[in-house]
């Protein structure tokens, strides 16, 4: 049985890590968390930051930094994305990392916690630069990822041909028989290189399901109801997509290059089609019009989108916001302080770990059909991450009911409290 003595403060700056630390302290708090396993699930367990080399197309050699921090793995092998963006640091890896430990302990699924990346503008570089950084990257992590160990999984500026460059390359340095059996060292693949129907769509269709089932819970109806989406990625696009399904309106989108209005309308295939055609931008689409960037927050909807990166929504543009829901599609959005604003003006959060958890239940299915030499149906993708959402949010809105608390303390409490039991059944070795 592990004793009670109370856990040590320590200094953080401020950002993405102080973010998810103040968070999990607050949820520690109401369940009066054991302070040796607060002390263990503070800290992560391993932090890889590897320099390497790679030639660049003009013949010159680069120096690239890549960063994998793996949080926790009491649960399941680390699981987590890797994103390329000049903001990768090990302080944004090791925030990053703790909220997969605490999305996959949600989602009861039976992974832990990672993160990473390489501190780069992707936009800088060729294609053919790029395949060779990720090649020497992945030689650079070496075994410490592995199908059974620790998970890579597509992030902002990374891709399934990204994810198709890791498994080429970490096959390649195993002998041939063991190759085919580390299909499951990544996920988010093409689907020709082992990947799953419905990866791409997994993250966004996450985020519109929990809009969905909070909608029902509010009997709120979301046809024409107004959204506003930032960053038209992967997960932006996929989740403005089915919310126009289902007849809501996108009337504002933000971007690394700037921000459209079109109180009318702004349709979303249309404009996925223009960004495909404008280097991945949406500025200059024909059909809504530009504004300022620092107008984007205040755009009057019903429901704000953040999918971009993290720490967009603070105590600068809380107050500004008429949205009556925020749905986390990125990670970290919200910080604490503009959290606070939000819930006392009461705009709700659906918070990050169980709204954008739709990727990793997503990336759960890919690597239990590569474990297994299974292959299953689109539907079957859907109809499954369906129901495990559905688990999880009607989990969250319980919690949050009994203990009358914001849903993402509700979120944060299940997770620990898994991660709590798994530590207090176990003990710690020796
Ligand atoms: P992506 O690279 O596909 O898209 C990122 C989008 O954000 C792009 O449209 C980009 O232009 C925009 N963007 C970048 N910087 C911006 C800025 N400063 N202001 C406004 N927009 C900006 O990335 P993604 O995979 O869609 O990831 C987006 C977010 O969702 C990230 O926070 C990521 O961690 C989170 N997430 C992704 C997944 C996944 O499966 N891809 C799963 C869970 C969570």
């Amino acid at each position: 049985m592990i004793a009670k003595t109370s856990a040590p403060k320590k200094q953080r700056k401020q950002g993405m890590l102080d973010n998810v630390m103040r968070q999990f302290d607050n949820a520690a708090d109401i369940i009066g968390l054991n302070p040796n396993i607060r002390k263990i699930l503070e800290v992560t367990n391993n932090e890889l930051v590897v320099h390497f080399p790679v030639r660049m197309d003009d013949g010159e050699v680069e120096i690239f930094t890549g960063y994998r921090v793996q949080h926790n793995n009491s649960l399941g092998p680390y699981k987590g994305g890797l994103r390329y963006h000049p903001t990768v640091d090990i302080d944004a890896a090791r925030a990053l990392a703790m909220w997969m430990t605490w999305k996959t302990s949600l989602a009861g699924l039976p992974y832990g916690g990672a993160k990473g990346g390489i501190q780069l503008d992707p936009t800088k570089y060729s294609d053919a630069e790029l395949e060779r950084i990720t090649r020497r990257f992945t030689y650079a992590l070496g075994d410490n990822i592995g199908p059974e160990l620790d998970i890579p999984a597509p992030d902002v500026n990374t891709n399934p041909q990204t994810m198709a460059w890791i498994l080429d390359t970490f096959m390649s340095t195993k002998s041939p028989s063991e190759r085919s059996t580390n299909m499951h060292v990544v996920t988010g693949k093409p689907i020709g290189a082992g990947g799953s129907q419905g990866r791409d769509r997994a993250t966004g269709y996450g985020v519109f399901l929990s809009i969905k089932f909070w909608a029902e819970h509010k009997n709120i109806d979301l046809k024409d109801k107004k959204f506003t989406v930032q960053g038209f990625g992967n997960v932006g696009y996929w989740a403005a997509h089915f919310l126009e399904q289902e007849g809501a309106i996108m009337t504002a989108v933000q971007d690394a290059y700037g921000s459209i209005v079109n109180e009318e309308g702004i349709s979303v295939e249309n404009l996925l089609e223009y960004t495909k055609a404008n280097k991945g931008s949406i500025v200059g689409f024909a059909k809504a019009r530009s504004i300022d960037n620092s107008e984007f927050f205040g755009l009057d909807c019903d429901i704000c989108i953040p999918a971009a990166l993290g720490n967009q929504i603070t105590e600068k543009n809380a107050s500004k916001i008429k949205a009556y829901l925020i749905a986390e599609g990125a990670n970290g959005p919200t910080d604490v302080k503009a959290e606070q604003i939000l819930l006392e003006k009461g705009v709700e959060i659906i918070p990050d770990i169980l709204c954008n958890s739709g990727g990793v239940i997503g990336s759960y299915f890919e690597w239990l059909q590569n474990r297994n030499g299974e292959i299953w149906q689109l539907e079957e993708v859907m109809a499954k991450l369906e129901k495990k959402l559905r688990e999880s949010f009607n989990k969250v809105m319980e919690t949050s009911k009994k203990r009358n608390v914001d849903l993402r303390s509700a979120a944060f409490i299940i997770a620990i409290e898994r991660l709590e039991e798994a530590y207090v059944q176990r003990g710690i070795f020796p």
